[in-house]
């Protein structure tokens, strides 16, 4: 049984509809959202509107699917696509609402209905308590923010570092190999750090590899494995920082094992301060007192320390009150889709707030697609690793495309 819902989003109107026939316009949206069963409310700023839309959940993701593609308007932002238990607006119509009037100019006549409220206010008496808290915020400018449309993105890339492979031939015969991937800052241009995954001798992934091994064993392969991930990337001579994945237990049940990377590093005449360890949230979150003592360590011999994966399925806000690492890396999870995605948005634009005010370094991991890239770079994000730039390359680093 397809379920009621509702839809909330916001989008900016383009110089075609401002230029255009408003009325005609809402009245044509009204018509056809009638004959699908679909009514709701739509309140305009003059340049960026809030629709409200309530109707059968399958209806509403067809609508949406039409509505991104519509000319008439851009930057369409999901805010809510949830169940409802009954319309708040069975009997709305389409009509247009303006956000506010001037305090000198009457509403028009025709908006007032006999109740003597102004649209705006009768929006609010009849939606619930969320709506009227997203209609409030809207009005304090939330949503409203720049979004330039994706046409003036540069889509094509500006710019291409060639692949780049070790001068001396990888480090062979070891049961592993690694993959580096940039991490790349596009306000400088320059590639901050090249992180290495783990590959097997038949290119099986880091989570086949790890799955072959069981408790200590697990951690005395995590752990030397990463004198290899070192060996090649000094081999590579970059001028970035090194990023490594480690399971945070490898530190606390391997004997020395803090000292086994600070001799791999100095063995090949790296500095500490040129490791970034990588530790997930979720294995962070699981030990934090372990965890929290092993960051100290490394840290005091120089060695900094990411959260990796953050907001994959795990609330790190508890351990980042404890803990604040050097940087934290978005998850995918979060980057996926981000310019259409309202509470995607108002997470990574509070997580974002947090590391500025406090000094750690943010990277949006897995960004694939350039309106991803474009969204997050204007809510002041500078450092990306994904596919959009540079897949991960075994024994080297592969093309990097700039945008
Ligand atoms: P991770 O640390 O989050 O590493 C990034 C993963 O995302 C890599 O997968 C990479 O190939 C993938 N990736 C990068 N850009 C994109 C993108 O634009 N889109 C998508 N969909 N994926 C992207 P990989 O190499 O399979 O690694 C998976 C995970 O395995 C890593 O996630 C890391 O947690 C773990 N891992 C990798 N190497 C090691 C290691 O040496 N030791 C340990 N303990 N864990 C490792
Ligand atoms: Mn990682
Ligand atoms: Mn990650």
């Amino acid at each position: 049984m397809p379920y009621l819902a509702q839809l909330i989003y916001r989008s900016r109107a383009t110089p075609l509809l401002r230029r255009g026939d408003m009325p005609a316009f809402v009245r044509a949206i009204a018509a056809a959202n009638e004959r699908q069963g679909i009514t709701g409310a739509l309140i305009f700023d003059g340049e960026y509107f809030l629709q409200v839309l309530e109707g059968r959940r399958r209806q509403l993701d067809a609508l949406l699917t039409v509505l991104k593609h519509d000319p008439r308007h851009e930057a369409v932002v999901v805010l809510r696509m949830d169940a409802i238990k009954q319309r708040a607006f069975p009997d709305w119509g389409m009509s247009l609402v303006p956000l506010r009037w001037d305090d000198d100019s009457a509403p028009p006549a025709d908006s007032i209905a006999a109740d003597g409220l102004s649209p705006l206010q009768r929006i609010a008496t009849q939606g619930d308590e969320r709506l009227r808290l997203v209609i409030d915020a809207f009005a304090r400018g939330h949503w409203r923010d720049e979004a330039p449309s994706l046409a003036q993105t540069a889509l094509r890339p500006s710019r291409i570092t060639p692949p780049h492979h070790p001068s001396v031939e990888a480090v062979t015969g070891d049961e592993v190999s690694f993959a580096f991937q940039p991490i790349v800052d596009t306000a400088t241009g320059r590639v901050r750090a090249v992180e290495a995954l783990v590959r097997g001798p038949q290119g099986e992934s880091p989570a086949e590899l790890l799955a072959r091994h069981r408790g200590s064993d697990l951690y005395e392969f995590d752990l030397r494995t990463k004198a290899v991930a070192i060996a090649q990337f000094a081999a590579l001579d970059l001028d970035c920082d090194l990023a490594l994945n480690v399971l945070p237990m490898t530190l606390a049940h391997v004997p020395d094992a803090a000292a086994f990377l600070l001799q791999a590093l100095q063995s090949h005449g790296l500095p500490p301060e040129r490791l970034m360890l990588e530790v997930t949230e979720e294995e962070a979150i699981t030990q934090p007192t372990v965890f929290i003592a092993q960051m100290q360590a490394l840290r005091s011999a120089g060695v900094r320390v990411a959260i990796d994966d953050f907001g994959a399925g795990y609330a790190g806000l508890s351990l980042l009150s404890e803990f604040q690492p050097d940087k934290l890396k978005i998850d995918r999870t979060l980057v996926r889709d981000i310019h259409e995605h309202g509470p995607r948005q108002a997470i990574v634009r509070a997580v974002t707030d947090f590391c500025l005010a406090l000094g750690i370094e943010v990277v949006a991991e897995g960004v694939e697609d350039a309106a991803e890239w474009h969204w997050l770079q204007q809510a002041g994000i500078t450092r990306f690793q994904g596919f959009l730039f540079s897949r991960p390359q075994l024994n080297g680093v592969g093309e990097i495309r700039w945008y």
